[in-house]
């Protein structure tokens, strides 16, 4: 399999679209902005599920499933939020089709017209507060703290995939609290479990922020989100948590007694992640040569590769390392023993190089004579000759370096790529140039930063988590601004 892949310096948008193709991750179907992810990448995201799944359980949250429609009525009762996914709605109008006239195909049935139309989840705020308004009725009925694992709509225009689809998988929270203070601390919560995972699993580096108004969800009174960036220089939302207030609560008619016995309409939080991780996986640690995988989200975290002509080298092969794949097994690290006869030594080498699988080992007649194997790290290309004996230490210890390394290397390039700049004339130059993160002042206005996105496509990615007071002047209008926000061309 010869890679051929597009560098990133010569196209970086290819080589995301060719790489996610030919590593098998996923690709366009039929149907426009919907993408079919192919069993390699859904073993990825799989393993990005359960990662979460089990951090979401460990904070007390539990998952339920509420349906894929929602009453068209449901959507416009929160005036914001309607306003906000209107755009982006797929609408189902009728149940049934039947034969044309002509008998030549089938249409709509108009008399099969729905009563209600109905929308295709764009995110399911809607439904369950509308579930809640049923199972919440005292304080003793909170906090609420459930999670769905679920497929959503929005008919993006320009889709990419995996980054933007118009079909996507994710997770969405949706939690019911008592007071506004438990409300905020559990979207902040949510934000913490998001950094973690992006850090210690995806070893991707995050930046914790809140966004402007202009860029919250619809129906949100504060959004919280992690913030990446790519190779590219081009920055990646790769979650968020919202603090909804009461809007819900008031637009379903959800109250409760409190402990005062009072009624009151309860608090609400919602947060999601997505498919979109994938594409945030692939861009920030992908070579090249194709994927590169942190050991902790790789289906196979080793493939051995028997260098083998005759048959009878290939079952002294496996009787060698057959004890190994046991131990490696039962230390839980996935290992496979690529002994198919069909393809050459060479090609399984390109192919797992382009599938990033983080370790590589090699045996042919000659390792098993000396008591050795040849070893090849995916992240750093290194070869290097180990001995047979006490390999299952030696993988384990390389699999957490290799975790720790890719983390390190995009730690690195994402700290270099953050920049102060002070006047609207260095902003142009730099969001022009290489890109990153640009820090600077702003004067919190919607219009000064509707200006400098329509100048420069710049967004404010976020405003820093609790950021210290460091006044200045806002680099388009000169107006004072207390503390320095993040902007960045986005995906
Ligand atoms: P939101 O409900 O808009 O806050 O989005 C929730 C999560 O879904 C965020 O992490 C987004 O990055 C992600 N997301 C939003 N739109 C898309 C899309 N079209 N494709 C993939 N992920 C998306």
């Amino acid at each position: 399999m010869g890679k051929n892949l597009t560098k990133r310096s010569e196209d970086y948008s290819r080589w995301y679209n060719e790489l996610v193709v030919k590593a098998d991750l996923a690709e366009n179907s039929g149907v426009r902005g919907c993408m079919v992810i192919k069993p390699y990448g859904y073993a990825i995201w799989e393993k990005m599920q359960a990662a979460l799944d089990a951090m979401f359980k460990e904070t007390d949250h539990q998952n339920a499933y509420f349906p894929i429609f929602i009453p068209k009525s449901y959507l416009s009762k929160e005036a914001s939020h309607v306003e906000g996914f209107a755009k982006e709605c797929a609408v189902v109008t009728h149940y049934r089709l039947k034969n044309s006239e002509d008998g030549k195909g089938i249409v709509v049935d108009p008399e099969a017209k729905l009563e209600e139309e109905l929308i295709v989840r764009p995110t399911s705020e809607t439904i369950i507060w509308d579930t809640y308004r049923k199972w919440i009725q005292s304080y003793r009925d909170l906090p609420l703290l459930l999670n769905q694992w679920a497929n959503v709509v929005r008919w993006e225009m320009r889709t990419r995939l995996f980054l933007r689809t118009a079909e996507f998988l994710w997770q969405e929270g949706h939690t019911a609290h008592a007071t506004r203070e438990e409300a905020i601390a559990e979207a902040e919560t949510i934000l913490k479990v998001y950094a973690t995972f992006a850090e210690d699993f995806m070893a991707v580096p995050v930046i914790k922020g809140t966004k402007t108004e202009g860029e919250r969800f619809a129906g949100a009174e504060e959004t919280y989100c992690i913030e990446a960036l790519m190779q590219d220089g081009k920055a990646l939302q790769a979650g968020t948590s919202h603090f909804l207030g009461q809007n819900f609560a008031k637009a379903f008619d959800v109250k409760f007694n409190n402990r005062e016995g009072k009624q009151d309409y309860v608090w609400a939080t919602s947060w999601g992640v997505s498919t979109r991780l994938m594409g945030a996986l692939i861009m920030t640690h992908s070579d090249d040569n194709g994927l590169v995988l942190p050991p902790k989200l790789a289906p196979i975290q080793v493939v051995i590769v028997p260098i083998f002509r005759e048959d009878a080298v290939l079952e002294q092969i496996r009787e060698t390392v057959s004890p190994m794949i046991e131990a490696l097994k039962k230390r839980g690290i996935s290992v496979k023993f690529d002994d198919r006869d069909t393809q050459s030594p060479g090609f399984k080498f390109n192919e797992y190089e382009l599938k990033g699988v983080p370790l590589r080992l090699a045996v042919g007649p000659r390792d098993l004579e000396n008591g050795t194997f040849e070893l090849a790290r995916r992240d750093t290309l290194e070869k290097s000759v180990v001995q047979a004996a006490g390999i299952e230490d030696k993988i384990a210890g390389l699999l957490d370096e290799i975790q720790e390394n890719i983390f390190e290397k995009a730690r690195k390039f994402r700290d270099e790529n953050i920049r102060e700049v002070d006047t609207y004339e260095d902003f142009k130059k730099q969001i022009k140039g290489s890109g990153g993160f640009v820090s600077a002042h702003w004067d919190g206005t919607a219009e000064t930063e509707d200006r400098i996105q329509k100048e420069t496509k710049a967004t404010i990615r976020c405003i820093p988590l609790n950021p210290e007071a460091t006044p200045g002047k806002c680099i388009l209008t000169g107006k004072p601004s207390p503390y320095r926000v993040l902007f960045a061309k986005a995906y």
